[in-house]
This record gives C-alpha cells, sequence and structure tokens, in this order.
C-alpha cells in the first residue's frame, strides 16, 4: 500500500500506452477524451490495475473495428472515470454475475478481472457502476466519493 494524490490524467496515460498494441491488432481505437484532469488519493499501482483489467475487458467484448473511450468526469461529489466500449454489451441475465469469483463467459477467461477490480475499489472508497450503452456495448464507471 502506497497511498498519495496522483493524477487520473497520468495514469491512464500509463494504461493506453500499455495496452495500445493490444488494441491496435484488433484495430480498436483507445480514445481519450479531453479534459481528463482531477486528482485522486490512491495507490497508483492498483488503480492501473483496476484501469487495465477494463480496458482488457472491454478489447475482448470488441469483436469488429470501433472504439473505446475514456473520460473522466470531476464534479462536487466524486471523481468519475468511465470505461465505454462498443462491444456485445451485457446480456440482463448474467449482470447480476459480474464480479462472482471465476465468472467467466470467455472460452479461456479467468473470472477474476472484475472481482479484483470491485475488491481494490472497496478498499478506496469507491464503487464500480456497470450500464448498457444506448446504441452499442458497456460502460463501466469507477466512481471515487471525495
Ligand atoms: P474474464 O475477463 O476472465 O472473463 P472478468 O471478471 O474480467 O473475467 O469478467 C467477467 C465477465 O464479465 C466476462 O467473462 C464477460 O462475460 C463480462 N464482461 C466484462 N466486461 C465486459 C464488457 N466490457 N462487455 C461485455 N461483457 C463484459
Ligand atoms: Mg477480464
Amino acid at each position: 500500500e502506497n497511498r498519495r494524490k496522483e493524477s487520473v490524467e497520468q495514469m491512464i496515460e500509463d494504461v493506453i500506452v500499455l495496452l495500445q498494441p493490444q488494441a491496435k491488432l484488433k484495430n480498436i481505437d483507445l480514445v481519450v477524451q479531453q479534459p481528463i484532469h482531477g486528482e485522486i488519493y490512491c495507490d497508483r499501482s492498483q488503480i492501473k490495475q483496476v484501469l487495465i483489467n477494463l480496458v482488457k475487458n472491454a478489447i475482448e467484448a470488441m469483436h469488429t473495428v470501433g472504439k473505446i473511450t475514456l473520460s473522466v468526469n470531476c464534479n462536487h461529489e466524486s471523481v468519475d472515470v468511465s470505461i465505454a466500449d462498443e462491444g456485445n454489451g451485457i446480456p440482463d441475465d448474467i449482470l447480476h454475475k459480474l464480479g462472482e469469483p471465476f465468472f467467466t463467459t470467455k472460452q479461456s477467461g479467468t473470472g477474476l478481472g472484475l472481482l479484483i477490480s470491485k475488491q481494490i475499489l472497496d478498499s478506496h472508497n469507491a464503487t464500480l457502476k456497470i450500464k448498457q450503452n444506448k446504441i452499442k456495448g458497456s460502460t463501466f464507471q469507477l466512481v471515487f466519493s471525495k
């Protein structure tokens, strides 16, 4: 554990650099919506791990060309980080199972990514919101209360 004030922008940048090659292979654009100001009191490597898990899931959910949009919204109550994909979306009947240990719909998935992410967020007093997008795919939103 090593918590301090960290720039959201820097953490997102790091994650993009790391996952860009994997996205490129599938013709997926990782788009960062500007501005991405905001600071979070957190363990940098843990929150980066959460972002990596979510962006990887987003990449894996997409089977054709498209984009994944990362955005940050700061308000009085919270700093929100969103990852929106244009993938398959999440069928209603499995929505409640996401984050259960070993729950996966992938042939070689571990079903641990969301569980670990939720545990990390819990320990940071943050939550994970999962929404279906209107047109296509889903959005995973990290909410860090101030
Ligand atoms: P894994 O990636 O190993 O399957 P996760 O805990 O990361 O484990 O995800 C669990 C399940 O949640 C996935 O198998 C998938 O069914 C669903 N899921 C996660 N992220 C997305 C997403 N962005 N779009 C659609 N389904 C998703
Ligand atoms: Mg995963």
